[in-house]
């Protein structure tokens, strides 16, 4: 993990920090998969953030790395 922020408008294809792929959405607060999701989790797109949300939660992680990645606010 890095403390330092990345911010980025949308979804990198590839991490910032290490350049590798896939980065993966962030879901926060899903009690269960429905059928896609839980293809989505298996193909690395999707990690699991927890319950806990803030106002303040990095939308994408890179599998790689761990480098969580912000959504840049407007
Ligand atoms: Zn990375």
């Amino acid at each position: 993990m890095s403390d330092e922020r990345l911010e980025r408008p949308r979804k990198p294809i590839r991490c910032p920090k290490c350049n590798s792929r896939p980065v993966a959405r962030i879901v926060y607060g899903l009690p269960y998969f429905n059928e896609q999701e839980a293809a989505e989790v298996d193909a690395e797109k999707i990690v699991l953030g927890g319950c806990i949300i803030t106002d303040d939660d990095p939308a994408w992680q890179c599998v790689a790395c761990g480098q969580e990645i912000y959504r840049t606010r407007k």
